[in-house]
């Protein structure tokens, strides 16, 4: 049965019956209709757009659906949402990344397809971006507690010492047992730079299943929107200024269905004797990386990739991250520095509104 049909169905049945129930004088027929076909639109229009705002995946999952926003549709969006996150959290015992780590260095561990196929693609990434994105970054990022609530800067001969557990070729994939190993003993995965990305592509197939052509999702500035405007005119989504505060824009893109990802240096970070460490690491120098781009915006169709390739890009700076991009041609970049210049690729829709900065 198709519940949609059904459901708007009756409301119709259930407006008629009301309107029937009056017995209008001719005079005054025209305006009572007018003002029940008001109420109606406005009633319709409300139910139009909906949003669900959740805190899952560490950040803040909001999802918009500019049509048939129902429970049900957002309840199966976050259990999915969920679902990812029970599998690829590091900050999850049981979840398929903890236990690939705790087994580092012992044996190789089963895990679910979705964690299987985003470590893979994590790989390929690690492997076209000559390791600048690793997704066996996990010992670094845990020794400068830059996930937690007491980040510092370790000395320089910890560093020294983790850097040769950071290596993504040390991660083993067998696809017949859809087992990962971790070749050595303190080798962690982390999957924060790509599984965002990946949830929201997921949330995106969820969306369209239902039919609902008009959406936007946004998992902690993963952003996708789907579909078009009713209007047509393109969607619009705003870059962070880096140095403002939340929502604080510097200009803005206009796009058609497309997902826009950001890395930047504002998103995790602590201050030490005055000094600004984020959470984006050189995964062979061990420290946060430091080439003079505040953020890396990459707009391209799969979330997954933009997602990766934002921190791939943001990791190698703006010459190597542009030669990077050339092997995909769809994809689209908005790069950020520290002195306010602001690059963009060909192509692009990009309207630069705050007049501190500028467009080289
Ligand atoms: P994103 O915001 O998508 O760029 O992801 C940043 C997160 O990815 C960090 O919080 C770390 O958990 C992880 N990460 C940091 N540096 C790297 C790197 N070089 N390669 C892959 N993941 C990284
Ligand atoms: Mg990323």
């Amino acid at each position: 049965m198709d519940y949609r049909k059904e459901l708007t169905t009756s409301r119709i049945n259930r407006r008629e019956l009301f309107i029937r129930s009056f017995s209008f004088t001719r005079r005054n027929n025209f305006f009572v209709i007018l003002f029940f076909i008001f109420i109606f639109s406005f009633f319709s229009c409300a139910r139009d757009e909906s949003s669900r705002i959740e805190l899952a995946l560490g950040t803040v999952c909001s999802v918009t659906l500019y049509e048939n926003g129902k429970d049900i549709v957002f309840d199966k969006i976050f259990s999915r949402i969920n679902e990812i996150e029970n599998l690829m959290s590091v900050n999850i015992n049981s979840s398929d990344i903890s236990r690939i780590n705790g087994n580092a260095g012992l044996t190789p561990v089963q895990v679910h397809e979705d964690t299987y196929k985003v470590i893979k693609r994590a790989l390929y990434f690690a492997e076209i971006s000559n390791g600048a994105f690793d997704p066996a970054v996990g010992p670094l990022v845990a020794l400068w507690g830059i996930s937690g609530d007491n980040p510092s800067v370790p000395s320089h001969e910890k560093i020294i010492e983790t850097l040769p557990l950071v290596n993504w070729r040390n991660v083993i994939m067998d696809n017949q047992e859809q087992s990962v190993f971790l070749t050595r003993t303190g080798m962690a995965l982390d999957l924060g730079a790509i599984a965002k990305g990946f949830a929201a592509d997921e949330t995106a197939k969820i969306i369209k299943n239902e039919g609902i052509a008009r959406a936007k999702i946004d998992l902690g500035g993963n952003i996708i929107m789907l579909g078009e405007k009713k209007d047509k005119s393109p969607w619009r989504v705003g870059i962070q200024n880096p140095g403002g505060s939340r929502g604080s824009i510097i200009g803005i893109l206009r796009i058609p269905e497309k997902t826009v990802v950001t890395s930047g240096v504002y998103e995790r970070y602590f201050e030490e004797n005055g000094a600004h460490y984020h959470h984006l690491f050189s995964p062979s120098l061990g420290y946060p990386v430091q080439n003079g781009l505040l953020s890396v915006t990459i707009i391209t169709g799969v979330s997954t990739d933009a997602d990766a390739l934002s921190t791939a890009v943001f990791v190698l700076g703006y010459e190597k991250g542009i030669s990077l991009l050339e092997s995909f041609p769809e994809a689209q970049a908005v790069f950020v520095f520290e002195d306010n210049s602001v690059s963009v690729t060909g192509g692009i829709d990009f309207m630069l509104t705050d007049k501190l900065f500028y467009i080289k």
